[in-house]
């Protein structure tokens, strides 16, 4: 019986210990190791030579890049929106032209360009570098525009309480300039909007004339 205990007692340790090392790097871990099997693999597979010079290097180089460019998997924005400052009055906030660049998950190819953000606040604001880091943890990651927009816009609804928001993001997608249509410069727009951005038509016409959108 007391045998038994003890193994319970170390599985219930291991289980706690995983738990606990999974939790402290905010959920999910980079197997650099395997990354790098792979893209070994996918050498070898479209028929190159992984051990030449220009190559020998890249599978450790792509494993490092991964580590940066998808370094927000599993992450959300709580941290950084949750630094706010209070404010008396409740008037709009946009920050335009906040470069980003993400990858596509249809392709593995980046697609990159410029988020709008314009929020109407309740009764805090968040610091304007927040708001780029927002856009980047929720582009660091295998992504689409279209749900991009929507995690940047829940995020700040949810996060910084806002009473509205409205994301708009114009991007240039590689898959589309390098392959299939092939149509260099052609921008995709996605737009989102919540809360008395979504309602207020009055309110939303201040957002595109202040972005130099017509609506
Ligand atoms: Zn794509």
């Amino acid at each position: 019986m007391r045998k038994h205990c003890s193994f319970y007692r170390a599985v219930l340790f291991v289980f706690i210990f995983n738990n606990l090392i999974a939790f402290n790097i905010g959920g999910i871990q980079m197997n650099k190791e395997k990354i790098m099997e792979a893209v070994t693999m996918l050498i070898e597979a479209i028929g190159e030579d992984p051990q030449r010079e220009g190559l020998v290097d890249t599978p450790d180089r792509i494993a490092r890049m991964y580590e940066e460019i998808f370094a927000g998997i599993g992450q959300t924005a709580e941290e950084h929106l949750s630094k706010s400052f209070t404010i008396e009055s409740n008037d709009l906030v946009i920050e335009r032209d906040i470069p980003f660049y993400s990858m596509c998950e249809h392709h593995f190819l980046p697609f990159y360009g410029k988020a709008h953000i314009a929020y109407v606040p309740n009764g805090k604001v968040a610091g304007l570098s927040k708001l780029v880091r927002t856009v980047d943890v929720y582009a660091r990651k295998p992504q689409l525009q279209e749900k991009l927009t929507s995690e940047i816009g829940s995020a700040i609804m949810e996060y910084l309480d806002a009473q509205g928001v409205m994301v708009i993001i114009e991007a240039e997608h590689l898959c589309m300039n390098m392959r299939g249509v092939k149509r260099p410069g052609t921008k995709t727009v996605t737009a989102m909007s919540d809360g008395i951005l979504k309602t207020d038509a009055s309110l939303k016409n201040d957002v595109y004339n202040l972005l130099g959108i017509r609506a």
